[in-house]
């Protein structure tokens, strides 16, 4: 289905006005803080040794034409998804019998694992579990359908980044379709663009009103004598991506007047700690620049510890060990962690079995289950002699589908023809640490410019990627005590770029033009 919308989009632009275009795009970007710390390959940190530099984010000059339908549907389904993965972190013995499997061939999944059981063993203090998360997806468009269905890429529940930042894209690109035309700045004329303007983006109040309504729920101060309460951010050191957080932290501060520190992995041993002594085990926190007045931490926000390489050594793995045992709220436990796996999302959308979604979903309405298995894409293990293997070791048809490790991030997966070789180099015993999943279909003919950081401007075929922001606090009863979705991001990168982050370098920000 090759859908007009496509073929006529976007509409073009004279050398000069996309000279004059780019040139917004990128005061804008810097008058309204949608922008990223440099990467040393376009500014070697000798230049920038003080870290006063920053560049925008990348961006596309126009917004991505996306069906209306699937928006919709993805909305609508976020709560219920929200629902469905809190259920799963309830579900220990069940996450247990799909972690078997991992833990015997991947060290990180084992070490997570390690982290729960260690926990568990001595008790966990905090019942509440809070979930920022993101559903990723594409408009499947083959070339067989009269029209796009939505389909899922996969479920993030740790780190769900891009909330701020895509905010900012939303308003770049709204403002320029309202500019009053005959402006330099205004877009040229396009029937799209007529009453049409991205939907307004909520990521921001959506996600920080996650975090303060754990912040409230954790109630008043456990430590005696009562302490001021916090939130943490848990961040990476040299995060590039700081502007996207703070965001949240701005909101958090300024509306909710809750304060918020950020600590990198390797502090965290160093400015928090737990009183043995109280049984409750509430988490302090002292400020570096005011070593004496300690803050009780009500909420840890994960934006690091998602990926092996945030845990360069044994004190990292204690200190997310330490915040766990803690009775701070955390966003995302190691359980709810390790339910956003792969190998989770690979196991709900088996056709045959146990109906997993309607055992997690009990209550919801049959349809509203129907429609959620509708967005899953087939995707297969690799343990038996069966589908998966046969379509994986088979170039013809591996050359449709992705093969995705147990990581987050980007940059991890092996696509389409490289599978079978890369399958082989491995013993059979290690296939299990991967999951097989066929290629989602975007609209064929999709076309953008992008703005990258280092200021190159690249016009060609494209592909989207729209995620939606869903943030639920639940006990480890399965009682739900907040559950609300808002906000999206769209990610757009080139047509011939397999992989899709935007930190990890393949996509730019984007935002979406409904039809
Ligand atoms: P990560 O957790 O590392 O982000 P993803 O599952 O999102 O892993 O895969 C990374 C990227 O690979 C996605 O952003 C998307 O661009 C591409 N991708 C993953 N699965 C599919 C799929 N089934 N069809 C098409 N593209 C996919
Ligand atoms: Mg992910
Ligand atoms: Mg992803």
């Amino acid at each position: 289905m090759a859908t007009p919308v496509y073929s006529s989009y976007p509409p073009s632009l004279s050398p000069a006005q996309e000279k004059f275009l780019v040139s917004t795009v990128k005061d804008w970007a810097i008058q309204n803080g949608l922008v990223v710390r440099p990467s040393p390959l376009v500014v070697p940190e000798g230049v920038n040794s003080k870290g006063v530099l920053a560049t925008n984010a990348p961006v596309t000059l126009f917004p991505s034409p996306f069906p209306r339908a699937c928006f919709e549907e993805a909305l609508a389904l976020q709560t219920v998804y929200n629902e469905l993965y809190a259920n799963i972190s309830c579900d220990e013995e069940w996450l247990c019998k799909i972690m078997e499997d991992l833990i015997d061939v991947d060290d990180f999944m084992s070490n997570l694992w390690k982290v729960h059981l260690a926990v568990k063993k001595e008790g966990y203090v905090q019942p509440l579990s809070l979930g920022l998360f993101r559903s990723d997806y594409m408009a499947h468009t083959p070339s067989t359908a009269s029209s796009s269905s939505l389909k899922q890429v996969e479920f993030n529940t740790i780190s769900s980044s891009f909330g701020g930042l895509s905010v900012g894209v939303s308003s770049l690109h709204r403002e320029l379709l309202s500019s009053p035309s005959g402006l330099p700045t205004s877009f040229p004329a396009h029937p799209l663009f007529d009453n049409n303007l991205p939907p307004e983006n909520t990521a921001v109040v959506t996600l920080s009103g996650g975090l303060a309504a754990a912040h409230a729920a954790y109630g008043s101060s456990k430590s005696s004598p009562a302490l001021p309460l916090c939130i943490i951010f848990i961040v990476q050191q040299g995060e590039r991506n700081i502007f996207d957080q703070l965001a949240l932290s701005r909101q958090l501060t300024q509306v909710h007047k809750i304060p918020v520190f950020r600590v990198t992995t390797n502090e965290i041993l160093d400015v928090t700690s737990i009183s043995d002594s109280n049984p409750n085990r509430p988490l302090l926190y002292t400020p570096p620049q005011s070593r004496d007045t300690p803050f009780e931490v009500t909420t840890v926000y994960l934006r690091a510890f998602y990926d092996p390489g945030d845990y360069t050594s044994a004190r990292d793995w204690e200190a997310r060990t330490l915040l766990e045992r803690s009775a701070a709220i955390k966003c995302p436990t190691v359980l709810n962690q390790l339910s956003g796996c792969k190998k989770v999302q690979q196991v709900l959308a088996e056709p045959s079995g146990p109906d997993h979604l309607s055992s997690f979903l009990k209550g919801a309405d049959p349809s509203v289950i129907a429609r959620l298995r509708n967005t899953f894409a087939p995707q297969y293990d690799l343990t038996s002699n069966g589908q998966g293997r046969e379509f994986a070791l088979n170039p013809t048809t591996a050359e449709n589908h992705v093969l995705k490790p147990q990581r987050e991030g980007g940059g991890n997966n092996i696509y389409k023809s490289a599978i079978p070789e890369f399958l082989r180099s491995l013993p059979e015993t290690e296939w299990k640490r991967w999951v097989l999943m066929e290629l989602i279909q975007p609209p064929p003919r999709a076309r953008n410019i992008a703005l990258r950081s280092d200021g190159e401007v690249i016009l060609g075929d494209v592909i989207s990627e729209l995620g939606v922001y869903g943030t639920i606090l639940w006990d480890q009863g399965g009682k739900i005590l907040h559950n609300d979705q808002g906000g999206y991001l769209l990610r757009t990168k080139g047509k011939d770029v397999n992989e899709g982050g935007v930190a990890a370098g393949f996509s730019s920000l984007d935002s979406v033009l409904l039809f």
